[in-house]
């Protein structure tokens, strides 16, 4: 294998190192509440990487579970008195919520200065501005892998695929605040038979679309950084969006998966925190 991995955890043990420094200099008692709205399988394990995360760096975890039945108005109350309590450092929402609850409504009730997510508007908003406060955590993630290779973003060409609101589209704005040409990739790209040909042309690529081997390895630039966000379940193997092994034989970086951006992710939610902690 030629390119070399680019493994989230080895650069989250190091930021938790400095959290933790900084967490004993603010001395005082940091509370995160996370709430969530029914039982979802698919949030169980990032759930529990939260609570150890934020155990592991002497955070007290809160959460704080609804019946699936919940009101909208009853959650915007909850979320209320938690933007009043200031024992309450961090807020974070667990996704999907049921369908009678408006999920935009709820991130807008969240008090900008709790929002650890960094989905409220305001937040996103100040990206654009480029003077990020809170930068939601997997676009966070994926940047400070990028920026761990020492890489000089100025003038390159990154292609992103996908355009959420938690990853494409604030990761967009993230190299545009270096200067990269970025181009954003989506279904309608990939619909009109271009995907391939952007991907060819990317000294930087980031993928977070959830499909299996969606970028094929012979369409990786010799020498190109590759960092894969997608999680898929193939078979009972956890895959990324990019064919790994012939990926990797052309590219200079690439992040595995699983243990590429996933594991940094939890950490970026607690290096939010601790600013939250310092801004209130
Ligand atoms: P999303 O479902 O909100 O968006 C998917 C994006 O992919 C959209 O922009 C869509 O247009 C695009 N897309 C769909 N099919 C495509 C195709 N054939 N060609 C090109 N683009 C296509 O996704 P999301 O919430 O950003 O998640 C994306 C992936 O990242 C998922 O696999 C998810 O599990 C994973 N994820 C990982 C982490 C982590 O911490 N590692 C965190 C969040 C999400």
């Amino acid at each position: 294998m030629k390119a070399k991995l680019l493994e989230g955890k080895v650069l989250a043990e190091k930021i938790k190192e400095d959290l933790k420094k900084e967490i004993s200099a603010l001395n005082k008692s940091i509370t995160l509440a996370a709430i969530q709205v029914g039982e979802n399988p698919s949030s169980e394990i990032y759930l529990k990487s939260q609570k150890k995360n934020a155990e592991n760096l002497g955070i007290n975890y809160q959460l704080l579970k609804l019946d699936v039945t919940t009101k909208e108005e009853e959650l915007l109350a909850l979320i209320d008195k938690i933007n009043r309590d200031s024992s309450i450092n961090g807020v974070i929402i667990q996704m999907p919520l049921p369908a009678q609850i408006s999920r935009q409504k709820v991130i807008e009730a969240i008090s900008g200065i709790k929002d650890v997510e960094g989905m409220h508007p305001a937040n996103l908003g100040q990206i654009i501005l480029g003077k990020p406060i809170f930068i939601p955590c997997t676009a966070q993630a994926a940047f400070e892998l990028v920026k761990s290779t020492g890489v000089n973003l100025y003038g390159k060409e990154v292609v992103i695929v996908g355009h959420s609101e938690i990853v494409g589209k604030p990761l967009n704005l993230l190299f545009l605040n270096e200067f990269a040409t970025v181009t954003v990739c989506h279904i309608g790209t990939s619909q009109a038979g271009h995907l391939e040909e952007h991907v060819r042309r990317a000294e930087i690529l980031v993928v977070a679309v959830g499909k299996a081997n969606l970028i094929k390895g012979d369409w990786i630039k010799e020498d190109a950084l590759v960092i894969d966000v997608g999680i898929n379940k193939v078979g009972d193997k956890i895959v990324g969006d990019v064919e790994f092994g012939p990926a990797a034989e052309r590219a200079s970086f690439i992040t595995p998966v699983p243990g590429g951006v996933g594991p940094l992710t939890v950490t970026m939610l607690m290096r939010n925190l601790v600013k939250a902690v310092k801004l209130q």
